[in-house]
């Protein structure tokens, strides 16, 4: 479903992706690894074309989504995005947030926009916390929204970048199992992430970038718990 083949990105003199390869077949998981500052954020953003690549393509269902001809807005519009800190809109309710996109962006109606948005609390577990705003949420329970909301544009495909990064460590749990559910449901997810457990659990594939480069890829079993290259054991020695 999305190919990301090649891709360079550099900001002024400093070369943060010198040609990343990156497969992601529908109804996978695929997380990315890697140190800070390795280029995890600037890969997803190149494959949600909020960054433009300096060379290289993003495919999405086989069409060439980097290609200047084509319509980004159109594009992202079939991914949803959820960054570390919960982006949420905090003058809408969470009803309001979930709905916005669904209802502006994609031309639905109000009805049909808040009956799957009541859907999609409900799967979060946060049904009856339809009408708060986010700052009356735990930072949890607003990441839960953001995933929800991402959801609520129904996505070819969800990214997902260190959503879990800012939060108290007793908030984690409650947003991997979110994740764990979505996935378990047939989404097709890229999410950076340093949870090495919850990547051994969840993931169908590890990337391990470094220097660039996507250096080692495969099973989790494999990446994480037995590499094949150096630096990957270096990393894994370091954050497990
Ligand atoms: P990671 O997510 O793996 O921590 P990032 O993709 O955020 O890594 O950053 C990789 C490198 O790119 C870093 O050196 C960072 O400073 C640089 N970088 C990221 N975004 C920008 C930007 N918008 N402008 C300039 N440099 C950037
Ligand atoms: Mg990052």
């Amino acid at each position: 479903m999305l190919d990301v083949r090649g891709v360079v990105k550099a900001f002024g003199s400093n070369v943060v992706l010198r040609g990343v390869d990156l497969s992601v077949e529908e109804h996978r998981v695929v997380a990315l690894i890697g140190g800070s500052g390795s280029g995890k954020s600037t890969m997803l953003r190149c494959a949600s074309l909020l960054e433009t690549v300096d060379d290289g393509q993003v495919l999405l269902d086989g069409e060439d989504v980097t290609d200047p001809r084509v319509d980004a807005d159109r594009v992202r519009r079939r991914m949803g995005v959820v960054f570390q800190a919960y982006n949420l809109f905090p003058h809408l309710s969470v009803l309001e947030n979930v709905t916005l996109a669904p209802t502006v962006v994609h031309g639905r109606s109000a009805a049909e926009a808040r009956e799957e948005a009541h859907a999609l609390l409900a799967r979060i577990g946060l049904a009856e916390k339809a009408t708060e705003y986010p700052d009356r949420l735990s930072g949890g329970q607003q990441q839960r929204v953001a995933i929800a909301r991402a959801l609520a544009v129904r996505p070819r495909l969800l990214l997902l970048d260190e959503i879990t990064s800012a939060l108290d460590p007793e908030l984690v749990g409650e947003v991997l199992r979110v994740v764990r559910e979505v996935a378990a449901g047939g989404m097709t997810i890229v999410m950076a992430t340093h949870e090495m457990g919850f990547a051994k659990q969840v993931a169908d594939t590890v990337c391990f970038l470094d220097g660039g480069v996507v250096l080692e890829h495969g099973p989790p079993a494999q990446v994480l718990g037995d590499p094949v290259q150096p630096r990957t054991r270096q990393f894994l020695a370091r954050v497990i």
